[in-house]
C-alpha cells in the first residue's frame, strides 16, 4: 500500500468516516457515485470495486456491463456538508475493465490520453476556469420560466443580494475541500454568479469543476435557492460560460511567454491559438454540447457589451479583445508564469473532462504542424457586416448543435482525441438530442404563428 492510501485509510478512522464515495463522471458529464464502506476500501485500492456500467449513460453495452472503479487516494477529501462524525468522503475514480485495462468510456481517462500525449511532446497543460451560473428562487416545473434569485447586476454589491451570501459560503467550503479559487463576484444578469478557480493541472481542474457544480448545488439548497449551470436559462440576459484560460509549462517555464514577442506570445503559444482557431467548429459539440449552448452563443444579449454578455461568435482571436473567440490577456509585467490565451466560447454545461481534452488536442495539433496564427481581430467582431467579416476570413462558430454535430462528424481529430467508444456515443446521444428539438413544437412558433396563421 503506498503512503497516500495509508493517509486515507488512516483519516478514516482518526476522523469517524462511516462512507466514502467513490465519484466518476458520465460521457455527458454528470456526475456518478457508489458508496462504499471504511471495510471495503483496502480492497477497493488494490482491485477497484465493481459495479453494472450499463447503468451509466454512455459506459457500456449491455453485453460488457461489468466495469470496476478504483478510487485515487491523491483526491481524498472529506465532505464539509457530512463532516460532522460520522462523516462522508469521496474520492475520484478511474474506470477500468474487468481485465484490469483503463475503460475506453471514462472521461477522466480521454483527459489523460490526451495529457499523456501532451507530456510526450515535454508539455504539461493547465486550465484556470471561470465559471458562471445562476441562482434561481425555486426549481422550474414543467418548463415553466426560471425565476433569478436576486435582481443585482455585474459586480454589484448590495445589501439585500442572496449571492454575496452564497458566495462566502461557497467559497469557504471549496477552499476546505482544497480548492483555491481566485476571484469571485455577480455578473451582468440578475442571479448570475461567478467563481474563478485557480489555475492548477488540467485533471485537477477537471475534478475540481465536478466538485465544484455540486458544491454549488449543495450550499444553494441550504439557502434555498437553485443553481444551475445550464448555458443560457434567459432569452433576455447574458448566458453562462466556462471561459478557461490555457497555458503550457515546459518544465517551470511557460512555453507560451517569450520575453520581447508581440503581446510577450511565443511561436509555440501562436502556434497553440492557430490550432484552437482552426479546430474552434469541429470540437464545438464537445465544448457547447447542448441545444441551449448555441442560444448563449448566438442570443441577442450576446451583444450588450459591459453587461457581461460577451460570449463570442465568431472563429478570431484578439488581445483583449472580448468580442474574439480566443483572448490574449494583459501581459502582467515580471509575471512570466501568466502569459496565457483565454478561449472563450466553452459553457458551465460542459463535460469538462471531454472539453479540455479536445481544446489541448486541437492547440498541440496546431503546434505539431506549425500553423500559422492569422492576424488578429482588433474590432468588435460583431460590429462588422457578414460582408466585412468574410473579407478578413473570420467565419462564425456554428449556429446550433446540428452544424456542431454535422462537422465534428468528419473531424478526425476528435475522433482519435475521444477514442472510438466515446466519439460514437457521444454523436448518437447527440444527434438524438438535436432530432428531438427539431421535432418540437416551440412556445416560438406558437407565440409567433398560431395567433396570425
Ligand atoms: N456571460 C458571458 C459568456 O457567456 C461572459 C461574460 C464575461 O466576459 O465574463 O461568455
Ligand atoms: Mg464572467
Ligand atoms: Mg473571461
Amino acid at each position: 500500500m503506498d503512503k497516500q492510501q495509508e493517509f486515507v485509510l488512516r483519516t478514516l478512522e482518526e476522523r469517524d468516516i462511516r462512507f466514502v464515495r467513490l465519484w466518476f463522471t458520465d460521457v455527458l458529464g454528470f456526475l456518478k457515485s457508489v458508496a462504499v464502506a471504511p471495510a471495503e476500501l483496502e480492497q477497493a485500492f488494490d482491485e477497484g470495486m465493481g459495479f453494472d456500467g450499463s447503468a451509466i449513460e454512455g459506459f457500456a453495452r449491455v453485453y460488457e456491463s461489468d466495469m470496476i472503479a478504483k478510487p485515487d487516494p491523491g483526491t481524498f477529501q472529506i465532505l464539509p456538508w457530512r463532516a460532522e462524525a460520522p462523516g462522508t468522503a469521496r474520492m475520484f475514480c478511474d474506470i477500468l475493465m474487468p481485465d484490469g485495462s483503463p475503460s475506453y468510456a471514462d472521461p477522466r481517462y480521454v483527459l489523460k490520453r490526451a495529457l499523456a500525449k501532451a507530456s510526450d511532446l515535454g508539455f504539461t497543460f493547465y486550465t484556470h476556469p471561470e465559471i458562471e451560473f445562476f441562482l434561481l428562487k425555486e426549481k422550474p416545473v414543467d418548463g415553466s420560466r426560471p425565476v433569478p434569485a436576486d435582481s443585482s447586476g455585474y459586480f454589484d454589491h448590495t445589501p439585500q443580494n442572496v449571492g454575496m451570501d452564497f458566495r462566502r459560503q461557497a467559497i469557504t467550503m471549496l477552499e476546505s475541500m482544497g480548492i483555491s479559487v481566485e476571484f469571485s463576484h455577480h455578473e451582468g444578469a440578475p442571479g448570475q454568479q461567478e467563481i474563478d478557480l485557480r489555475y492548477a493541472d488540467a485533471l485537477s481542474t477537471a475534478d475540481n469543476i465536478m466538485t465544484f457544480r455540486l458544491v454549488m448545488k449543495q450550499v444553494a439548497l441550504e439557502q434555498g435557492v437553485q443553481a444551475t449551470f445550464m448555458p443560457k436559462p434567459f432569452s433576455e440576459y447574458p448566458g453562462s460560460g466556462m471561459h478557461t484560460h490555457l497555458s503550457l509549462f515546459e518544465g517551470d517555464r511557460n512555453a507560451f511567454y517569450e520575453s520581447g514577442a508581440e503581446y510577450q506570445l511565443s511561436k509555440v503559444g501562436r502556434s497553440f491559438i492557430a490550432g484552437l482557431l482552426q479546430h474552434a467548429g469541429e470540437i464545438s459539440a464537445v465544448t457547447n454540447q447542448w441545444v441551449n449552448s448555441y442560444k448563449r452563443i448566438w442570443g441577442g444579449a450576446n451583444r450588450t457589451a459591459g453587461e457581461g454578455g460577451e460570449s463570442p461568435s465568431y472563429i478570431c482571436w484578439g488581445h483583449n479583445n472580448r468580442s474574439a473567440l480566443v483572448r490574449v490577456p494583459m501581459y502582467k509585467p515580471g509575471k512570466t508564469g501568466s502569459t496565457r490565451v483565454e478561449m472563450r466560447s466553452l459553457d458551465s454545461g460542459a463535460n469538462p473532462y471531454l472539453a479540455y481534452a479536445v481544446l489541448l488536442a486541437a492547440g498541440l495539433k496546431g503546434i505539431e504542424e506549425g500553423y500559422e496564427l492569422p492576424a488578429g481581430a482588433d474590432d468588435d467582431v460583431w460590429a462588422l457586416s457578414d460582408a466585412e467579416r468574410r473579407a478578413m476570413g473570420i467565419e462564425p462558430l456554428p449556429q446550433n448543435l446540428g452544424e456542431a454535430i454535422a462537422l465534428m462528424e468528419r473531424s478526425e481529430l476528435v475522433a482519435q482525441t475521444l477514442g472510438e467508444h466515446v466519439f460514437d456515443f457521444f454523436l448518437r446521444n447527440k444527434k438524438q438530442e438535436w432530432e428531438e428539438y427539431r421535432s418540437e413544437v416551440t412556445a416560438f412558433e406558437l407565440r409567433k404563428s398560431l395567433p396570425v396563421l
